[in-house]
């Protein structure tokens, strides 16, 4: 400041808006209808502190989460967010036992060994792991006697035992090719990382079979990984050193079951998975697993106004889930009338929430990393990402191919493709009873944007560097910038909107990292 003195004050608080100036006028407004303002910067982007409260007692080092879709997460998307400092939630249209076994994998789940590798028997044939290799891309298999995890182990069959057979050899068993059992090289149980490196040093092979007491396989390990094996420096992790994982389920009386199921699995925290979250059921069912299992954080929602945020934080939720009609596969505005643009609905919850010490967790509508920083800076501790997420490599499903393009699947969960694919998800869209079902999603598709181990800490670098343009150099500090008015908005005119993207080119190419 200089000696202009009070003039320059006034100057000051006249350039921009403060937040509740920006969302005063009671129009409803959404990220890109804004613009933060920047600030002074006296640090690295890297210096940025991103660790944020995903409910009363979790904290994150990212503040990214997962969203319970059956696009999106299950267990390898629950590892890989944990592993870069988020969390995964895993999604509940599967049955409780398969839902909970996906919570013991992320439990189970440590760096470098592959828990749930393809087996195969010793009557299946050659042809199958070639078939194998086209569609996982591997083809180191052990054998064991079941064709499963958990039997006897057998053999192993490798790139090598076949790659040079004549396409006339490809029926025989794999009996015929395989290593057997004692002329393997194995690892026990409660082997570490460094024996199995050292092991695999010594004997020259890729892959080496872990097994038990028993000689029952329990997992296996690829020197592939041991090569390009990364630490995780910011890895979300409860105090037995396991990654933390959340799952979601419905409010109705049956998922009673399924909520002791995850418990007993280890899940720890739970998202009651609902499109309009203010009612008797939610707040019955956060009762419930508050008085059976205190110790389990309770993510409630979803909501987007003030009434129904005071109503779960009185029942008892340690955090709430808001967005309501703003996700990308969303047809709720639409055929329900009801809903709210995602920037006022964030505002609104978090500022209220606040008083509580109750984190908001920013569900839907995120498309570019410019969003997280724009709900962080709104309030909200923590976002949920479907469609930004989709297309990576840890969703569920496989890729396929249309027009040259590499696709993966994404759906709404409301969607009828979702609906009819499973319970869970009709639930959370209140259409399970009635005959006819109202779709809130659509089914579309997403391009491959390749691992989350890659684009997860490119969203967190982005987060740093806007948190850095904004003079901020945590999320703490960009919620107290906006608590005291420090924080400076403006509107953007469609105009504006026009001028923030690529304009005026013939033609070119968006390469994000
Ligand atoms: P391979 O020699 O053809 O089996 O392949 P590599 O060892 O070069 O690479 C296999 C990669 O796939 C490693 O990164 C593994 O962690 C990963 N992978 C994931 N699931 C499996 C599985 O079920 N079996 C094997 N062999 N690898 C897996
Ligand atoms: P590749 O390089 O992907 O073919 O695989 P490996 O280096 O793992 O295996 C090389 C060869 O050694 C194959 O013929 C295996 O069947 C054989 N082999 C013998 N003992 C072992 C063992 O203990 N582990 C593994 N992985 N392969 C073994
Ligand atoms: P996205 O990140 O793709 O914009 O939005 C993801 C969010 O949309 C999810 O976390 C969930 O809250 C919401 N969602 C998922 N499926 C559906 C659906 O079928 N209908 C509606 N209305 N919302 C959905």
């Amino acid at each position: 400041m200089n000696n202009l003195g009070n003039d320059v004050n006034n100057l000051y608080s006249r350039d921009g808006m403060s937040a509740e100036e920006l969302f005063g006028k009671g129009d409803g407004m959404t990220y890109n209808d804004f613009l933060i303002l920047p600030g002074y910067i006296d640090f690295t982007a890297e210096e940025v502190d991103l660790s944020s409260k995903l409910t009363k007692t979790i904290q994150l080092k990212a503040p990214l989460v997962s969203s319970p879709m059956d696009t999106v997460t299950e267990s390898a998307m629950a590892i890989a967010m944990a592993q870069c400092g988020g969390i995964g939630i895993l999604h509940h249209n599967c049955t409780p036992q398969y839902q909970a076994n996906e919570v013991k994998k992320v439990k189970k789940y440590e760096q470098g060994f592959i828990l749930d590798p393809v087996v195969m028997k010793p009557d299946h044939l050659v042809r199958d792991v070639f078939e194998s290799k086209a569609r996982h891309g591997f083809s180191g298999i052990p054998i064991t006697d079941t064709g499963n995890i958990g039997g006897k182990l057998l053999g192993i069959v490798t790139a090598r035992d076949i790659d040079f057979l004549k396409p006339d050899k490809y029926e025989i068993p794999l009996m015929e090719v395989m290593t057997k059992r004692e002329d393997l090289v194995t690892g026990r149980s409660n082997i570490t990382l460094k024996e199995a490196n050292s092991i695999l040093q010594h004997a020259k092979k890729g892959k080496l079979p872990i097994v038990n007491e028993k000689d029952q396989l329990v997992s296996l390990i690829s020197r592939t990984d041991l090569k390009k094996h990364r630490e995780f420096p910011l890895a979300s992790k409860d105090s037995k050193k396991q990654l933390l994982v959340g799952a979601a389920i419905s409010t109705r009386e049956e998922d009673r079951e399924r909520l002791h199921l995850l418990v007993q699995a280890g899940v720890d925290v739970v998202v009651l998975d609902s499109s309009q979250g203010n009612s008797v059921y939610q707040i019955d069912m956060i009762k419930y697993i508050k008085s059976q299992f205190p110790e389990i954080q309770v993510v409630a929602g979803n909501v987007v106004t003030v009434n129904q945020a005071d109503n779960l934080i009185q029942a008892g939720a340690d955090a709430l889930r808001v967005g309501m009609g703003s996700g990308s596969i969303c047809i709720t505005q639409e055929v329900m009338a009801v809903g709210r643009p995602q920037g006022t609905a964030i505002y609104k919850t978090a500022e209220f929430a606040a008083r509580s010490g109750i984190p908001i967790i920013a569900d839907g509508g995120i498309s570019s990393v410019g969003h997280i920083t724009k709900a962080l800076a709104l309030g909200a501790s923590t976002v949920m990402m479907g469609s930004l997420l989709a297309g990576t490599t840890e969703c569920p499903g496989e890729y396929f191919f249309s027009d040259g393009v590499r696709l993966k699947k994404y759906r709404g969960m409301g969607s009828l493709d979702a609906m009819e694919a499973n319970k869970g998800s009709a639930s959370r869209y209140f259409s399970d009873s009635e005959k006819l079902k109202v779709a809130q999603g659509v089914s579309g598709a997403i391009v491959d944007k390749g691992s989350i181990l890659k684009f997860v800490p490119y969203l967190i670098a982005g987060i740093q560097h806007g948190c850095q343009d904004i003079g901020s150099k945590s999320i703490n500090q960009l919620v107290k910038m906006n608590r005291s008015g420090e924080l400076r908005f403006e509107k953007r005119s469609p105009a504006a909107q026009l001028e923030g993207n690529v304009h005026s080119l013939h033609s070119y190419e968006k390469r994000l990292f």
